[in-house]
């Protein structure tokens, strides 16, 4: 055979493997974040009715334009976002196979992939798993002192120890990042001239929050799970439970108070006096940190400092962007926690690509509507200051 058709060849392969993976990859994007099993079911589901996807409705990329993104038994639509993964997986794997020699395509092929599940799974869920990030992070140093050339050395051991120094540094270059905005923005946290009074008061499946004259609504206050208000109070009254002088500690669904936690499905009313209110402004959650591990492990502590920095700059031109023209969907956007993650995602996946070579024509196709996605941090970052811990 000709050289040029083997290489044909081989690109279409490395597509192939890449939209069979974007297809597991949607598993776990689905079932890590609910803790279901990779394993059980063993066959893919719809999420509608439940019923198992025979194999010849479960082809990546294909079966979704033939059924027409719609579940084949009960006519459910199926998320764009299945198509979505398996073509971006393709794209990049067969973009990696091009650019770089086997080993380091396969480990590269594993980074993306760790990549894409964060990215999705941020998105919709605003976590990141830790088997996403420390999975990336322990999977990066074994990748690379299985494949020394990662980190520009023959040596595993120098790979290793420098592998595993980067991601330490992606931890505490972000966590300081993390602290300066602390600093810089100060805790949002609201004293009261006088002692206040609230209520807590169930509404359907929210709650309105009343606090001296200002009413919201209880599901404003809370982006994402792990975000925390606390109520610094005179006196406070759970239902039928009175307490004096207390911190009410709350996530969306729960609050502590002197260590015992109360679901707030099982409370119709709170009420009581405020002194001090610190409302969860949690711009970045720690998993990003790790994530940001991740990246180093297996890109080295250049591609940490370029996934920041590039994140960063993007982020400022578009915050100015919007600032000026005031477009309020632009700003919607940058609000999505979820691009904190996708701007390193794709600030790893470019360096991951530039690293040796020029990026394949190919890859300009994904590269744009990353950039739209990561454009957001420094934004996000100055937008809010960060609750404490
Ligand atoms: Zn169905």
């Amino acid at each position: 055979m000709h050289k040029p058709t083997y290489e044909f060849l081989f690109g279409a392969f490395a597509f192939v493997i890449g939209a069979a993976v974007g297809s597991f990859l949607n598993v776990c994007i689905y079932r890590w974040p609910v803790d279901l099993s990779i394993n059980r079911p063993r066959r893919s589901f719809c999420p509608n009715c439940k019923q198992p996807i025979p194999w010849q409705q479960n082809l990546p990329l294909i079966s979704w334009i033939v059924l027409r993104g719609r579940c084949a038994n009960c006519g459910a639509k199926i998320s764009f976002r299945y198509f979505a993964v398996e073509l971006v997986t393709a794209l990049l794997f067969l973009a990696i196979w091009e650019s770089f020699p086997w080993q380091v395509a396969i480990a590269y092929w594993v980074f993306v992939s760790f990549l894409i599940i964060g990215t999705f799974i941020d998105f919709e869920h605003f976590i990141i798993p830790d088997r996403v990030t420390i999975g990336g992070v322990i999977a990066g140093v074994a990748f690379s002192v299985a494949v020394p050339a990662l980190m520009g050395t023959d040596s595993r051991l120098a790979a290793g120890v420098r592998s595993f120094l980067a991601a330490a540094l992606g931890y505490v270059i972000l966590w300081i990042v993390l602290e300066a905005g602390k600093i810089a923005f100060g805790r949002k946290r609201i004293r009261f001239e006088a002692p206040t009074p609230f209520t807590w008061a169930k509404r359907d499946d929210d709650a309105d929050f009343v606090v001296g004259t200002e009413e919201s609504l209880w599901s404003d206050y809370f982006a994402r799970e792990k975000d925390r208000l606390l109520l610094i109070c005179e006196e406070v009254r759970i239902d039928h439970q009175t307490y004096g002088n207390v911190t009410l500690d709350f996530r969306y669904d729960r609050v502590t108070a002197e260590g015992h936690v109360t679901m707030l499905d099982d409370v119709t009313h709170i009420s009581g006096v405020a002194r001090e209110l610190v409302i969860p402004r949690e711009a970045m959650g720690r998993g990003d940190l790790k994530f940001l591990a991740a990246i180093g492990a297996f890109l080295g502590w250049r591609a940490v400092l370029f996934s920041l920095f590039a994140g960063s700059l993007l982020g400022s031109i578009v915050g100015l962007i919007t600032l000026v023209v005031g477009m309020d969907l632009i700003w919607r956007l940058a609000q999505l926690p979820g691009c904190f993650l996708a701007r390193f995602s794709c600030g790893g996946t470019e360096r991951c690509l530039v690293r040796n070579r020029l990026l394949p024509t190919l890859i300009r196709i994904p590269t744009p509507a990353h950039r739209l996605l990561y454009s957001c941090w420094l934004f996000e970052n100055a937008r809010v200051g960060v609750c404490a811990d």
